[in-house]
Parts: C-alpha cells; sequence; structure tokens
C-alpha cells in the first residue's frame, strides 16, 4: 500500500517536472499539456519572493501558475551616476 502511494507521488512528481521543463522551453507562452498557444494570463502579482501570473488553458481545462525572477536591472537614471 506505501509502496503504491509513494510511487504514485514519484509518477507526478516527474509528470510535473516535464510539464515545467516544456513551459520554460516555450518561455511559458504556450500550455505545457496541449501546446495550445494562447492560453488565459492574468495580471502577474509581484511579491517580495517572486513574480506570479496565473495561467489557464481552456482547450485542456489546466491551469497552473508562471513563476518569474529578477534577472537583471535597465534603464537606470541617478544623479549619483559619474
Ligand atoms: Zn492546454
Amino acid at each position: 500500500m506505501k509502496n503504491d502511494e509513494n510511487n504514485v507521488v514519484s509518477l507526478r512528481k516527474k509528470a510535473l517536472e516535464r510539464l515545467e521543463d516544456r513551459c520554460l522551453a516555450k518561455q511559458g507562452t504556450q500550455c505545457p499539456v496541449c501546446m495550445n498557444e494562447t492560453p488565459e494570463t492574468s495580471i502577474p502579482d509581484v511579491t517580495e519572493s517572486g513574480v506570479y501570473m496565473d495561467v489557464y488553458c481552456s482547450n485542456c481545462d489546466t491551469s497552473w501558475q508562471n513563476v518569474y525572477s529578477l534577472t537583471g536591472i535597465q534603464s537606470v537614471e541617478s544623479p549619483t551616476l559619474p
């Protein structure tokens, strides 16, 4: 019984990793399940721990959250700059 539960958890984890890889490969612009190119996106939620955007694919009824992190800054204007 216990082994079956662990197996399901492990299979789910592997499946989620595969979906995440597909999402990252497409920069989060496609549904990772059916590859629909026009999933519905929400306004990004900016928090201290990251930026999160809810995404929903009406084609296959899958929902997920895109997670964004800071990769740099640009267009800096400051009187302290040389
Ligand atoms: Zn889909």
